[in-house]
C-alpha cells in the first residue's frame, strides 16, 4: 500500500478544544438520550450532517462499527443458512457480524490491493451465498466496479465495511455509499473518532428502517 496510507492509520486521531466545548454544549443541554422529548438531539443532527457530507440518504449511529455491520446484515434479512463472503484479510468484525445474525461468513482472497479479489469472488459462491461485504482496508478502496457488477448478475447484497476508510472515494463517490449498505466505525483508531461509535449508510428507506 502508499506509505501514506499506512501511516495515516497508526495514527490515533487527536481530541481537543473543539471535542471539549461540543461535548460541554450536549452536557449542559441534559438530555443525554438520543429519543424522546420531541426535540432534536446532538445525534440526530449528527445523522443529518454526515449524511449530507457522504451523500447518502439516511444515516444510522450506533454503539460501534461492530454494531452498524451486524445492523445492516440484519436489515438485509440475512440470517441463518446464508453464507456471506468477506475478504480473508480484515479486522475481525466482518467475519463476526455474519455469525451474530447465525450467517455463515465465507473467506475470499484478497489481491495486491490488500482489499477482496474480483477475480476470486465467484469461485466461492454457493446457492446460499446472500451478500458480498468488500472490506476498504488501510484507506485503500476496493474495486467497487468489479464488486457491484458481480453482486448484480448472481443477485448478492452488498455490505460495504468502509469502518477503515471514513472520507476516501472512489470514483468520486464516498466508499460506504457505494454498495446496498455501509458501515463506519467511530473508534479511536479510525480516521473520525468519538472513542467509540459507528454508522450504517444507506440510500434505501426500506434498509434504513429495518437496520433501524
Ligand atoms: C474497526 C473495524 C471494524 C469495527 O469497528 P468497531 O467500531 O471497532 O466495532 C470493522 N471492520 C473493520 C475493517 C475495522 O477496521
Amino acid at each position: 500500500p502508499p506509505r501514506a496510507a499506512r501511516s495515516r492509520t497508526k495514527q490515533m486521531a487527536k481530541v481537543g478544544l473543539r471535542e471539549f466545548t461540543s461535548l460541554a454544549r450536549v452536557l449542559a443541554d441534559g438530555r443525554l438520550l438520543r429519543y424522546g422529548k420531541g426535540s432534536r438531539g446532538a445525534t440526530a443532527a449528527f445523522e443529518t450532517a454526515f449524511a449530507a457530507q457522504m451523500g447518502c440518504a439516511h444515516v444510522l449511529t450506533v454503539n460501534s462499527g461492530t454494531s452498524a455491520l451486524i445492523a445492516a446484515l440484519a436489515a438485509a434479512g440475512i440470517g441463518p443458512g446464508d453464507e456471506v463472503l468477506v475478504p480473508a484479510y480484515t479486522w475481525v468484525s466482518t467475519a463476526i457480524a455474519p455469525l451474530a445474525v447465525g450467517a455463515v461468513p465465507v473467506l475470499v482472497d484478497i489481491d495486491e490491493s490488500l482489499t477482496i479479489d474480483p477475480a476470486a469472488i465467484e469461485a466461492r459462491i454457493t446457492p446460499w451465498t446472500r451478500a458480498i461485504m468488500p472490506v476498504h482496508m488501510l484507506n485503500l478502496p476496493c474495486n467497487m466496479a468489479a464488486v457491484m457488477d458481480i453482486a448484480r448478475r448472481h443477485g448478492l447484497v452488498v455490505v460495504e465495511d468502509a469502518c477503515q476508510a471514513i472520507g476516501v472515494t472512489y470514483r468520486g463517490r464516498p466508499v460506504g455509499t457505494i454498495g446496498d449498505l455501509g458501515a463506519m466505525s467511530f473508534n479511536h483508531h479510525k480516521n473520525m473518532t468519538a472513542g467509540e461509535g459507528g454508522a450504517v449508510l444507506t440510500d434505501d428507506e426500506r434498509l434504513f428502517v429495518r437496520a433501524q
